[in-house]
């Protein structure tokens, strides 16, 4: 088993397999750039499976080792290594009119008269290559559709390649999330010659991605996108796809059965942060459909783990996928002491130059950082060290999980419940997991491998359509 899957990990360099924003290349230069940022010193992994064991059904006696395990060495964490990342809003555009969509508040402050401009690509992203820490993922079009400014996403292309060779440094890793519906061969021909990343955006099988996206969207999309999979060339790899999951689909295992049955190996799914109170919120009434959903996930993980296959679990393990980043931190052993690097080291800008915490806070306009133009200020305190949230403080999961999502819990008059709770039934499930594969070392060290370097295994290629 370790020799076939060890085989999928080989990276071949011409160009690069990974799917990512971030490739490996990018990655160790962040992580080397990183090192005036507080670093935590590297415990031994625990045996996860002796304590486990001993302590099943002892909830308190779990939390306290858990707790023990994750505690910073420093009195009082700092900050930890958030990378640096500029999105690019394109005012949140689209082409399509989800019904869970939380940005029609931001679509009702949509600067008509401006459009992107290189001024602003080269601005922005001048100021970040100038930083001595941390090193630029760029983001374009999120949370709108970016092929409709194709065009510009090309002229960044060509600023970014020139500001890289000028400040003699690698250029940062662009590439598309798209909604799928205007993606030709063109389009992706592009895309191929000039080693960006493409991924999709579904939110499960047909009936969930129709209901809440329009009918015929996810037939659609599926076969704009599957015009990749049979290019011979590194881009038939891009198996990549983002799912918000809300009230129309909170049956996670079914929309991982149904994305991974259409031949998606990385596979990215994230609560809808809307309000408790919307109709396509996540909320309290939904909680036993999404308990149920992850623990059926989790158990079709373990029930891969005993029949000696990884690469299921291999698609959900990135800091991409909601449960995934928890499970990374514990096999890696990697603590968090805040929720996200919103408002210090990563900005959303809209196309006048206005500066904002993240894509999402973009809609609060009170929020706003200043501007790309006339100066903004980073603001290190915006999202609060974990250890400073009263909620928070001695909760044994801390480390793990930094905190609530401030913009989630803003939009719920702050009000974070649903979301810890999620957290808090997430990370035990982790935890149960990360014990079971102690069980498995070879697939334990292979899928740490994998986490710690960013690895994303490319599927096999000509690997047929699996039975859901
Ligand atoms: S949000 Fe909940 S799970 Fe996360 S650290 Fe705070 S109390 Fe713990
Ligand atoms: S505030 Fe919430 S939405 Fe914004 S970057 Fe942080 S976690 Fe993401």
């Amino acid at each position: 088993m370790l020799n076939s899957l060890n085989a999928l990990t080989v990276l071949p360099t011409d160009p690069p397999l990974l799917y990512s924003p971030q490739t490996g290349a990018y990655l160790a230069a962040a992580q080397s750039e990183a090192k005036d940022f507080l670093t935590y010193q590297k415990q031994e992994a625990p045996d996860w499976l002796d304590y486990y064991k001993k302590l099943k059904g002892k909830r308190k006696e779990l939390q306290r080792f858990i707790l023990n395990c994750f505690t910073p060495p420093a009195a009082k964490p700092q900050y930890q290594p958030f990378q640096t990342s500029i999105s690019f809003l394109g005012e949140f555009k689209c082409n399509l009119a989800c019904v869970y969509c939380f940005n029609k508040d931001a679509q009702k402050t949509l600067n008509k008269t401006k459009h992107f401009s290189e001024k602003l690509f080269t601005v922005a992203l001048q100021k970040f290559y100038k930083q001595k820490s941390g090193w630029p993922a760029v983001d374009f079009g999120y949370s709108g559709e970016p092929l409709l400014f194709f065009d510009w996403f090309q002229k960044l292309w060509a600023i970014n390649q020139k500001l890289a060779a000028q400040y003699r440094k690698p250029p940062a890793a662009l590439g598309i999330m798209t909604n799928g519906l205007l993606l030709d061969d063109k389009i992706i021909a592009w895309l191929e010659q000039h080693g960006c990343w493409i991924g999709l955006s579904l939110d499960g099988g047909a009936e969930a991605t129709n209901s809440g996206r329009g009918a015929k969207v996810f037939e659609r999309a599926l076969k704009n996108y599957k015009r990749i999979f049979s290019r011979n060339s590194w881009i038939k790899y891009q198996r990549g796809v983002s799912a918000t999951i809300s009230s129309l689909n909170p049956d996670v295992s079914r929309v991982f059965r149904d994305l991974w049955g259409e031949g998606f190996r990385q596979i990215y799914m994230k609560p809808n942060r809307a309000a408790a109170d919307n109709p396509y919120g996540l909320n309290k009434k939904l909680w036993p459909k999404l308990k149920k959903g992850y623990q059926k996930l989790f158990a079709l993980f373990t029930a891969d783990l005993r029949a000696g296959r990884l690469d299921r679990l291999l698609a959900i393990a990135s800091r991409f996928d909601y449960a995934g980043r928890f499970l990374c931190r514990i096999l890696i052993h990697t603590p968090v002491t805040r929720r996200c690097g919103a408002a210090y080291g990563s900005v959303s800008l809209r196309n006048n130059g206005d500066v904002y915490p993240c894509d999402t806070y973009a809609a609060m306009l009170k929020h706003q950082l200043g501007n790309i133009y006339t100066g903004f200020k980073w603001e290190r305190d915006f999202i609060p060290a974990v250890d400073d949230l009263e909620h928070c403080r001695a909760c044994a999961y801390r480390y793990i999980c930094g905190g609530a999502c401030r913009v989630w819990q803003e939009y719920n008059d702050g009000d974070a419940s649903v979301e810890c709770a999620l957290n808090k039934f997430l990370i035990e499930l982790c935890f149960q997991l990360a014990a079971e594969l102690e069980k498995y070392p070879e697939q334990k060290q292979l899928l740490s491998a994998c986490i710690k370097h960013n690895i994303v295994p490319p599927t096999r290629p000509g690997s047929r359509k699996e039975k859901k």
